[in-house]
């Protein structure tokens, strides 16, 4: 058995381990588990420090998530409404989501698909062909993004059932995987997996990093084996009550994601997801994050922070204003040391030209 198979089979998924292990209550822990269950690698295990520290939240389930709020949705991102096939979702001209598995290496508490980890998400050989025919069919099709669950959890041999399939499709001209394997399953990362990946070029993998300490020696090693292949790597990140809702702790994460030689591509403002209230932040909280990466920090550690608009009006970006007066052709901008600068533009004015 390979080893990533291992730690994922003796991975913790008892109630009482856990409740002894943080002096929780197990009955909670039945309970919330019975709605999403939970699944913690002994690795990711071994690195929470204490209850309450930023892994803990990720991984622990907590009594709050049986909790309703008026603003939360089951499906927060309209994606039934937009299932074309069990498993597509297209909502953009260009492009589609793909999800080929109902598994992950650990269950994030805030997960956006819990709904369809509720009703175990399994997603079989009949599920993937009837995707594979839609990509087929629709020829407006360019970018295809294979997401899950985690797509890393499935056997090398179903994973190139599938890339070979969308490669199959002539009009697909990059295809992008999401995974957390990374973060949360180094192991999976095999020499074996990349050297597979690397036949199905343009491939893109986005990763999904909440705080500086997921990037543990494993997890960078992993990042260097698909770099190595030629893989260009991106990041995503949630944006998470007590995890990283901290201009320094979100600063660290991206210039340990560029050291990784990951591009930080999302920050995603919490979806409205049941049962995630605790997690929630005010919009503020992301622009003032964007405003304190911006010019303090290298371009290229700074993502796009974005809303997933809840009934499927896709996602936006949000930035702040750095305009301060308009006046005739005249901006007058706040750079970001709040330093005040005119900028002439050119005018616009309908019948001048
Ligand atoms: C996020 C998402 C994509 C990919 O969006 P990009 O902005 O291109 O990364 C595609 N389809 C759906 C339904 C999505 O939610
Ligand atoms: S890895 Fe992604 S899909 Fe899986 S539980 Fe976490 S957020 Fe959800």
């Amino acid at each position: 058995m390979e080893k990533w198979k291992k730690i994922l089979r003796d991975a913790l998924h008892d109630p009482a381990e856990l409740a002894e292990r943080f002096q929780l209550s197990a009955d909670e822990l039945r309970k919330v588990g019975k709605v999403f269950p939970f699944r913690i690698p002994r690795p990711v295990l071994e690195r929470i420090g204490s209850p309450g520290d930023p892994l803990f939240l990720q991984c622990v389930p907590d009594g709050r998530e049986l909790t309703a709020s008026g603003d939360l949705l089951d499906d927060p991102l309209g994606e039934v409404r937009f299932g074309k096939e069990e498993c597509i979702v297209q909502k953009y001209p260009d492009r589609c989501l793909f999800l080929v598995s109902g598994e992950c290496a650990m269950y994030c508490r805030f997960c956006t698909r819990k709904r369809k980890f509720r009703a175990p998400f399994r997603v079989g050989k009949k599920q993937i062909d009837e995707g594979l025919a839609y990509i087929r069919a629709h020829k407006e099709l360019r970018d295809v993004l294979i997401s899950g669950g985690d797509p890393f959890l499935l056997d090398d041999d179903r994973i190139e059932y599938i890339l070979k399939g969308v490669r199959a499709a002539e009009h697909i001209r990059i295809i992008r995987i999401g995974t957390r394997t990374p973060a949360m399953l180094p192991e999976r990362i095999t020499v074996r997996l990349v050297r597979m990946l690397k036949k199905y070029h343009p491939l893109y993998v986005n990763v999904h990093f909440n705080h500086p300490a997921e990037l543990t020696g494993p997890a960078i090693k992993a990042l260097n084996r698909l770099a190595e292949a030629g893989i260009p790597l991106g990041s995503q990140t949630v944006l998470l009550k007590g995890v990283n809702d901290d201009p320094e702790v979100m600063r660290e994460l991206m210039w340990k994601l560029l050291e990784a030689r990951v591009k930080p591509y999302y920050i995603f403002q919490c979806d409205l997801i049941y049962g995630t209230e605790h997690f929630r932040t005010p919009l503020s909280k992301g622009i003032e994050i964007v405003k304190a990466l911006r010019g303090w920090s290298s371009g290229m550690a700074n993502p796009h922070f974005v809303i997933d608009l809840p009934r499927g009006g896709g996602k936006v970006p949000l930035v702040p204003d750095y305009l301060v007066k308009a006046e005739g052709r005249f901006r007058t901008y706040c750079n970001y040391c709040g330093e005040e600068y005119l900028y002439p533009d050119l005018d616009d004015t309908p019948g001048k030209d």
